[in-house]
């Protein structure tokens, strides 16, 4: 008897050094075919294909009663159609009522054509899979995916959990889960080959799945594992993909470390009379937590290796301070210190902050930012190319096309939980010798497992608060007590107090809860006309953003209507009250770095959340954010409560960027991986690479951009 493992012959369809799969010549023509269709579709190949994991899964393979299907609820139902209506309501809309003898639901839509009226004619049979809501007209659907019978018996429903994959340029999920499905048929045929890279001493004594049974279930789990017990059935296909990932993500980290530190770095020399007078000169003296891990900077600074730290700090600890100090010793050393962030909004917050701190020094701070004209530009750049010792200021543009920085001695990245740690070491190798890295992020992760994940990289942490913070109060309100807290705020505001609004939600659906950012703002103008209101989001232009924001922060505007474009690092202390509208919608990590923009002052902040009808897990969210500030509280709690549907999570709320590993919940993986690691490095040196670029291709590819 084979083993299933021993059947799948898996090797890699990709590598070029594995002789191909030999196969007959019809069906070789197939594969060709498939592959072609994929090189079209701008799929790199068999690997691109198959390690895109679905976001989610939709249960399509039974019905559920009207009645039974509880507000909030997403499912498919099977009814008969009772009415077929276009109101004026008051945009023009369809309006199908259906009923299976349990309840009633009206489908609505707002897009539509007369043929789909035609279709949803009285008596007929239809089924629909949506989420329900409360309308204004009773339970309801919008916009739900349907198919119209005229006669019965209906087809059969689906055996298989649908997944749901993220949208790509021209091509829909279903289309994707189809070509999904295509492979998988052919590996299962032999048609097609993948290598299983991990070592069996690596996965026999803790999981039976192959890596071929491990896909099939990710991408298509049977109908057993309904989707109640969907995370524990999928536990062991999604441990084989997450130990791959993790591993894949410590390799290459360990590779980018070997390769930095072979270059050499720029020893730098620090005054100490020089420094104590730059940091007597900030507004506070730093806490001891800020001040050790200046000692660790500084250590590395003064080395001829390159440094390569982690700096991690919940929100609102204080991390820009280390990267002032970082920037001030180079610039003393006639060096020049590039400052990145992931946002427009940031990199002008941060010129702001460094100019005051550093220009009494002599210390030059430039910025590229998106309101430069072509002149000003040209300027900066002309300077940075000539060598000027300067900090600058910039998003990822500053490592693209054409800036020059011929004396490049430190980078410092900051806020780096969007994106994974890799993708930023690759922008960085400019210049003769290698700069000094330094790597910030907000991501709560436990020491223990930060070690093993970020092996690669030196490691810092501020595990302490500025004083006197007051921990931010938090209070959750329902949708109707949405006109008290506008009174409530109004008097705030009477009294000097600024507020952030902010609306998740992009754009307004009729008949759900929680306002989008226009909205909000019409609202709360008509309801305070004596308040100065703001209001920014990302399809303004940048420098508009720009100008409202500086308004804010100057005290020109009493409340600033925003979507979750402030979630990054903005720090305006003044602004002390925080009103999310429509909290449910956002994963707790997500709403920890909003409310981490208030409370920075030395008065206790407050936020608000207005929430509509609840799921019990996001009514457990916003529970676990009224009793706890702490970011890995928070991180720990969201492990345990994260509902059936959300299997991934991380990506969702706010984390790294991983694919199916997630920190909190594989952190007994993680901590095999530093074994692992030594395994494949010793003995099977030659799946390193595979391994790196099945799970980082394309980020490292996007990278090196
Ligand atoms: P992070 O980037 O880690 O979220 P910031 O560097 O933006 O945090 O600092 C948050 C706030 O705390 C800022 O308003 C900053 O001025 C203030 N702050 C930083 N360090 C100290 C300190 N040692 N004492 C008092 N306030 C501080
Ligand atoms: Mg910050």
């Amino acid at each position: 008897m084979h083993t299933l493992a021993e059947r799948f012959v898996l090797t890699d369809a990709l590598s070029q050094n594995q002789p191909d799969a030999r196969s007959s010549p019809s069906s070789s023509r197939t594969v060709k075919t498939f592959r072609g269709t994929l090189a079209r579709l701008g799929i790199g190949g068999i690997e691109d294909l198959l390690f895109e994991l679905p976001l989610r899964y939709e249960d399509e393979t039974r019905l559920v009663p009207i009645g039974a299907l509880v507000g909030g609820q997403t499912g498919m139902i099977q009814a008969t159609i009772e009415l077929t209506d276009v109101r004026y309501a008051p945009r023009r809309q369809l309006v199908c009522r259906v009923s299976d003898g349990t309840g009633f639901l009206n489908l609505r839509f707002f897009h539509f054509q007369s043929s789909q009226r035609e279709a949803l004619q009285r008596g007929n049979l239809i089924r629909a899979f949506g989420t329900r809501r409360e309308g204004q007209l009773g339970p309801e659907f919008i916009h739900p995916r349907y198919q119209v019978f005229r006669t019965e018996p209906l087809p059969p429903l689906r055996d298989r959990l649908t997944p749901v994959y993220t949208k790509r340029k021209g091509m829909g999920s279903r289309r994707f889960a189809r070509l999904v499905e295509t492979a998988l048929a052919f590996l299962r045929k032999g048609e097609l080959e993948l290598i299983d890279r991990i070592p069996r001493e690596l996965t026999d004594n803790w999981t039976q799945s192959t890596l071929l049974d491990a896909l099939e279930n990710i991408h298509q789990p049977p109908p057993e594992a309904s989707t109640e017990q969907l995370s524990e059935w999928l536990t062991p296909f999604r441990q084989r993909l997450a130990l791959e990932e993790l591993l894949a993500h410590a390799l290459s980290l360990r590779k980018i470390r070997s390769e930095w530190i072979a270059a050499r770095s720029y020893p730098l020399t620090i005054e100490l009379s020089e420094l104590d007078h730059f940091i007597a000169s900030l507004p506070w003296p730093l806490t001891s937590a800020q001040f050790r891990v200046w000692q660790e900077i500084a250590r590395d600074l003064e080395r001829p290796i390159p440094m390569l730290r982690l700096l991690q700090g919940d929100v609102g600890s204080g991390k820009t301070v280390l990267a002032a100090l970082t920037a001030f010793v180079t610039v003393r050393n006639q060096g020049q210190a590039a400052v990145m962030a992931p946002t427009e909004l940031l990199v002008n917050q941060h010129a702001r902050t460094f100019h005051e701190w550093l220009s009494p020094h002599g210390v030059p701070v430039r910025s590229l930012h998106a309101r430069l004209t072509r002149k000003g530009r040209r300027e900066v750049l002309q300077e940075l190319a000539s060598g000027l010792p300067c900090v600058v200021l910039g998003t990822q543009s500053l490592f693209q096309g054409d800036v020059e920085f011929p004396k490049l001695m430190s980078i410092i990245i900051d806020e780096q939980h969007r994106f994974g740690v890799e993708q930023r070491l690759h922008l960085s190798d400019k210049g003769p010798q290698r700069p000094h890295q330094l790597i910030m992020t907000a991501t709560p992760i436990p020491r223990t497992l930060a070690m093993s994940l970020y092996a690669g990289l030196d490691q810092s942490r501020i595990d302490e608060l500025p004083p006197g913070r007051i921990p931010v109060t938090t209070v959750a309100l329902p949708e109707i007590r949405r006109a008290e807290l506008v009174t409530r705020l109004r008097s705030l505001c009477q009294s000097g107090q600024q507020v952030f609004w902010v609306c998740p939600r992009v754009e307004d659906t009729e008949g759900s809860n929680g306002r989008a950012v226009e909205t909000a703002f019409g609202e709360l103008r008509a309801a305070c006309p004596d308040l100065r209101l703001g209001m920014i989001h990302g399809r303004m232009e940048s420098t508009d953003r720009q100008r409202i924001i500086e308004d804010f922060q100057c005290s020109r505007l009493d409340i600033l209507v925003a979507t979750t474009i402030i979630e990054v690092g903005v720090d305006i202390p003044r602004a002390n009250v925080m009103v999310i509208d429509g909290a449910e919608r956002l994963g707790l990590l997500q709403l920890h770095q909003l409310r981490g923009r208030i409370g920075r002052g030395t008065q206790g902040g407050q936020c608000l959340l207005i929430y509509g009808p609840l799921s019990p897990e996001a009514r457990a969210r916003l529970d676990i954010l009224r009793k706890t500030t702490d970011g890995f509280v928070i991180a720990e709690r969201d492990l345990e409560i994260r509902g059936p549907g959300e299997v991934w999570g991380t990506r969702q709320s706010g984390g790294l960027a991983f694919r199916i590993a997630d920190l909190f919940r594989d952190r007994e993986l993680l901590a095999r991986i530093p074994n692992a690691v030594q395994l494949l490095e010793v003995a099977y040196p030659e799946s390193v690479e595979p391994l790196i670029h099945r799970w980082l291709g394309a980020n490292l590819r996007y990278g090196q951009a």
